[in-house]
């Protein structure tokens, strides 16, 4: 398999049924990646983005799994590398939020947000890499976010799962991009999917505010990001962190 070229290539993309998620599927299908869409409750929501997937002819398959449960996560990564035999690119994007103010905050609220958006990244990671490292190549995109870099009001718990996987991400790096295997982030800022549709108009007038594009920004902006990231252009990019939030933190 040529690493200059993602067609051919396979994926498994966590929380692929909604949001960033689904626009990474369809991205990633539209350059010619097989796609395995790992997610919790969505049923029709991924069959729908697999049945757009193979619009672009490539094989996508959808795995229901909690990637915060060890048992479930090890057992959905062994079913799809016997349906795909290998996953070269893998995107860590299945993530939750409860929000609440740290002294509110409760330790379920604490341990759900650390369960799924860093357990999950942890088991999903362990069990996929070591395919990644026997073929000399492979791709690890883990979705952070601004708020990983700058903290948030109300989010202690998914702030710090967020700055987490940016430590991970330099970390995982570290040791295995000589083995073939970049690993990268990024870092998307308010983005218009099912996470930011409660957020009240007016917390969201003061985002747009603050942010230089002067609006929210959309899934399809962060699947691009991904993709580069994926793709034969990003070969020489390893440890890092891409921004996609209009300008709001640099
Ligand atoms: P979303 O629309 O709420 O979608 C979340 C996805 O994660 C869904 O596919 C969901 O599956 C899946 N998921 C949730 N819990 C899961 C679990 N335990 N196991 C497996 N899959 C699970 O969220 P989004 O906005 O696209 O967010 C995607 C990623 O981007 C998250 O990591 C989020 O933290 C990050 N992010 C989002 C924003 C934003 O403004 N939206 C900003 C920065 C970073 P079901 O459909 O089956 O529930």
């Amino acid at each position: 398999m040529s690493s200059d070229n993602l067609k051919g290539k396979s994926a498994l993309i966590t929380g692929g049924s909604r949001g960033i998620g689904k626009e990474t599927v369809l991205s990633l299908a539209a350059a010619g990646v097989d796609v395995a869409i790992n997610y919790h409750n969505s049923d029709q929501a991924a069959q729908k983005t697999a049945e757009k997937a193979r619009e672009f002819g490539v094989r996508a398959e959808i795995y229901k799994a909690d990637v915060s449960k060890e048992d479930q996560a090890e057992a959905m990564v062994e079913n799809i590398q016997s349906d795909f035999s290998h996953i070269d690119i893998l995107v860590n994007n299945a993530g939750i939020t409860r929000d609440k103010s740290f002294l509110k905050m409760t330790k379920m609220m604490w341990d759900e947000v650390l369960g799924v958006n860093l357990n999950g990244p942890f088991l999903i990671t362990h069990a996929l890499l070591p395919s990644m490292i026997d073929s000399g190549w492979g791709r690890v995109i883990n979705v952070a976010s601004v708020v990983g870099q700058t903290g948030n009001f109300g989010q202690a718990n998914y702030s710090v799962t967020k700055g987490g996987l940016i430590a991970f991400t330099m970390t995982l790096a570290r040791e295995v991009s000589r083995k073939g295997v970049t690993v990268n982030a990024v870092a998307p800022g308010f983005i218009e999917t099912d996470m930011t549709k409660d957020i009240p108009d007016v917390a969201l007038d003061g985002v747009k505010a603050m942010t230089p594009l002067g609006r929210l920004g959309k899934p399809e902006e962060v699947a691009a990001a991904i993709s580069f990231l994926a793709g034969p252009d990003a070969s020489y990019i390893t440890g890092q962190v891409l921004p996609v939030n209009g300008g709001l933190y640099m």
